[in-house]
């Protein structure tokens, strides 16, 4: 098929419960895992010449001296928590994303990357996968464990699922 719109019936909706198993399966392979900070506290990030902008090339962790995170590293393996997410998804090649080199997702919140996915994708995610992954990325950008990321963005009534 090579139209740019799906017909509505190959539209696929994913629903949170499905997203919080995927990231619970990831999260308990390394429940402790803190992402590295960035700019001076990687020798990656600063490892750079003076003067020079940084670029994307200089560290597979981090988008910018102010330390971002990043979802895929320059050899497109998966670092951050959604970036590892997507990956488990098979979500992995610049056409996914609609984007001609995978580099140009890093600066985008989880939230604009769905809305790559779901223009170029059969795929669809409503208001509450948005939140709970925008919530996630938040709080594991901010130095929390995935465990935490992970269990601290749960809805309430989903409590149930976290990790111990
Ligand atoms: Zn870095």
């Amino acid at each position: 098929m090579t139209t740019d719109k799906l017909p509505k019936d190959k539209i696929t909706y994913v629903e949170l419960a499905e997203v919080i198993n995927d990231i619970k399966n990831i999260v308990i392979q390394k429940p402790d895992y803190v992402y590295p900070k960035g700019g001076p506290d990687c020798d990656m990030c600063f490892d750079f010449p003076l003067g020079q902008d940084f670029d994307l090339e200089d560290c597979g962790l981090h988008t910018s001296e102010e330390g971002g995170c990043r979802y895929f590293d320059n050899s497109n393996h998966s670092v951050c928590l959604i970036g590892t997410y997507f990956e488990s998804k098979g979500w992995t090649t610049p056409d996914m994303f609609g984007v001609d080199e995978m580099w140009e997702i890093e600066d985008e919140n989880v939230d604009e990357v769905l809305d790559k996915i779901q223009a170029s994708t059969g795929f669809s995610f409503g208001i509450e996968v948005r939140d709970f992954l925008t919530q996630t990325q938040s709080r594991q950008d901010t130095y929390n464990t995935w465990k935490d990321s992970f269990n601290n963005s749960l809805p309430i009534y989903l409590k149930d699922e976290s990790v111990v």
